[in-house]
This record gives C-alpha cells, sequence and structure tokens, in this order.
C-alpha cells in the first residue's frame, strides 16, 4: 500500500481531540464526568445564537448562503473590513487548510513557533509543505524575532496564534507591531486570534491594528470558544481582497451551514454573552491559580495566561496524572502530543468545574507519586 498515498501523508498522525465525556463514560460506566480538555466555554453557548438556530432547524432543508452574505456583512462592519475581505470557514480550522491550500507548492516553507497551535503542523504536513519550528524562548514564549530571521526566500507563510495556544501566552503591541512589519514582505503572517475576546492584558493588541503596515496578513478568528459555538463550526478570515477571493474559489460552496450562520451571526451581538463569558472565565482562572498555587510544595507549576486555559507542569510524567484524573470523571488535555510530556493543559471551567478538577488534581498526584 505504500504506493497509495505520499510519504508525507503516511507519515501523517491525526490530530488528537480531547477526549468526549460519552466515551469516557462509556469505558469506566461512570456519569457526572466534566471536560476540561477543549477549551470549550463552559456557559454554553450565546442564548443568542441558541434562539436564532432553533428557529431554523426546521429549514434544514434549505442550502445555507453559500456567500455568507449576512454573516459576512455584519463580521466586515463590526471589524471595520470589506466584505470582500471577509472568508467564513467550517471553523477556523478550515480556513488554515484552506490559506495552506491556496498559497503553498512543495518548493515553499512555513514558519511555526515550537509548542504552537498543533493544526498548523497537521494541516501543513497533509499538504507536503515542509515547515521550520523555531523554539520558545523564557517561560514558553514565542521567539517572534527568531520567527522572523527563519524565513528565507522559500517560505510562504508564517503562522502565528496571539494569544496562543496550549501555553496561553501573548505577544504585546510591540511585539506584534514590529513582527507584522519585520516578516520579509513576499512572506504570508496568518494571525490566529481563536482566544482573542478571553485577553485583556492592557498591552495586548489585535493585528486587525496593524494592516495597513502589511498586504500579506490574514487575521482568522473563531465562534469556537468565547461564543460557544464550537459544536457548529464558525470561523473568519479578514485579509487582502485579492487573498480572500482566491480562498473563496477552492473553498466549497457550502463551507458553512445553515445553523452556524444564524448562530454566529447573533452571537457576534451577544455582548452580555461575550462579557459573562469573560467574567467567568477571570474569576475561574483566579480560582484555578488558587489551586494550583496551594500544590506548589508539591512541585506544580503553570504559565500566566491570556485565554480560557492553563498550561500546568507536573512534578512527573503527566500520563499517569492525566489517567487517574479520568477515572475521578475529570478530563484534562495531556500534553504529550505537543512535546510536552510533564505538562496537562487544563480549560477553565465554572467554579464548581474548577473546584473539581482542583480536587481531582491533587488526589491524582497523590496517588501517582506515592
Ligand atoms: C480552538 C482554536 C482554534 C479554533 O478552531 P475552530 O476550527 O474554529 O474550532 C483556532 N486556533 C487556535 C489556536 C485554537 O486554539
Amino acid at each position: 500500500m505504500t504506493d497509495l498515498v505520499a510519504k508525507h501523508i503516511q507519515t501523517l498522525r491525526p490530530y488528537q481531540p480531547g477526549k468526549p465525556i460519552d466515551e469516557l463514560e462509556r469505558e469506566l460506566g461512570i456519569t457526572g464526568s466534566i471536560k476540561l480538555a477543549s477549551n470549550e466555554n463552559p456557559l454554553g453557548a450565546s442564548p443568542k445564537a441558541v434562539e436564532a438556530m432553533s428557529a431554523l432547524v426546521a429549514e434544514s432543508n434549505i442550502y445555507p448562503d453559500g456567500a455568507a452574505y449576512r454573516l459576512r456583512e455584519r463580521i466586515a462592519q463590526k471589524f471595520g473590513a470589506n466584505m470582500p475581505e471577509v472568508v467564513i470557514g467550517n471553523g477556523s480550522n478550515e480556513l488554515l487548510t484552506l490559506l495552506v491550500r491556496a498559497f503553498c507548492l512543495p518548493e515553499h516553507n512555513a514558519v511555526v513557533s515550537e509548542f504552537a497551535f498543533v493544526a498548523y503542523r497537521v494541516v501543513l504536513t497533509a499538504a507536503g509543505i515542509p515547515f521550520k519550528s523555531v523554539p520558545v524562548k523564557d517561560g514558553f514564549h514565542q521567539d517572534l524575532q527568531g520567527m522572523v530571521d527563519a524565513c528565507d526566500e522559500n517560505t510562504r507563510i508564517v503562522f502565528l496564534a496571539n494569544p496562543n495556544n496550549p501555553t496561553g501566552t501573548y505577544a504585546n503591541y510591540d511585539e506584534l507591531k514590529s513582527f507584522i512589519k519585520s516578516v520579509p514582505a513576499h512572506v504570508i503572517v496568518v494571525l490566529d486570534e481563536a482566544y482573542i475576546e478571553y485577553a485583556q492584558a492592557h498591552d495586548y493588541a489585535t493585528a486587525l491594528e496593524f494592516r495597513a503596515l502589511r498586504d500579506r496578513l490574514v487575521v482568522c478568528r473563531t465562534f469556537s470558544k468565547c461564543y460557544g459555538l464550537a459544536g457548529v463550526r464558525v470561523g473568519y478570515a479578514i485579509g487582502p481582497a485579492e487573498m480572500m477571493d482566491f480562498v473563496n474559489r477552492i473553498r466549497e460552496p457550502f463551507n458553512c451551514n445553515l445553523l452556524g450562520q444564524a448562530g454566529a451571526l447573533a452571537a457576534l451581538d451577544d455582548l452580555d454573552f461575550v462579557h459573562a463569558s469573560v467574567e467567568c472565565n477571570e474569576t475561574g482562572r483566579n480560582a484555578l491559580e488558587a489551586g494550583l498555587m496551594a500544590m506548589s510544595d508539591m512541585g506544580v507549576r503553570w504559565v500566566p495566561s491570556q485565554t480560557n486555559f492553563l498550561l500546568v507542569e507536573m512534578p512527573c510524567d503527566a500520563g499517569p496524572v492525566y489517567d487517574a484524573m479520568l477515572r475521578q470523571g475529570v478530563i484534562v488535555r495531556p500534553m504529550a502530543p505537543y512535546g510536552l510530556p510533564k505538562h496537562l493543559r487544563i480549560t477553565i471551567g465554572t467554579p464548581t468545574e474548577v473546584e473539581r478538577c482542583v480536587g481531582a488534581l491533587r488526589a491524582a498526584l497523590v496517588e501517582v507519586t506515592r
């Protein structure tokens, strides 16, 4: 079978999602589990989105608007872009795939950071595009200057998540601005802002502020996190109209479904829900950090975060800790696939979920390090 697919596909390892609650409960015969593994919104979906989607369920026989006109119109309006500069994806993950497919050829290469969102590697590898991974520096910060320096004449695309998953770290205003200015002009900079709503640092900036500084800049965002719509798969990209036109040509005609479009449109203006989500996240993060701090004598450490999760270092291999937490019905995310075998990524849940998670982690550590 080795001649069936190209080498880069033979060796591709599929993206490992967080363990679904159903699967865990089936395997262990337990109930009442919680999942803090996929950075989902613990408050649920935006109620306005739910209402808008519910009203449309019975119209599921109708194809969605392939151009996603109303959603693109609202996004353009809200973020100071023109409609031809906006493309909608079946989640922002699809947009990453489309960008690589549209613009990268096998003779090109890409630049990513070490410990960046793993989808960049999956998407690039699947397309047979080689990439350079630039090591992080002090405290898991992405080395933006190192990424600039890693670009050569064949570099076609650079992916940067800000804030980043799984580290939770961010590049500040000055760092980002200088990065966007100094990446060589022939390179497409893709700025992934999946967690932007959660970023509260006073010196955090969206790359949309710097669009005038660079032609080849594409900003990707998602409705999966703060808007609570991960299940209906909607993301958007904002970039130069000429580039977005090419992305638009290669996407599937109805890539964003009927419910997703309606839900996203309603969620965009559900500011109450966004505010409540951010507030819940701040409260939850404080509680989680307090819980982890109380385990510092056991050797637990974490990375300061601008997102809805924490990257937490165990005093031992994190695999057995993860398993011991699963047995208590708490699903977090082991980071070995990211090259961090001693780390877990914990999504910030509701106060009750955080409390349960902290208890489970403590019990797991006691069990594992006994
Ligand atoms: C969750 C996440 C996304 C969003 O993916 P969707 O396909 O929109 O659900 C994108 N980038 C990063 C860094 C993420 O963590």
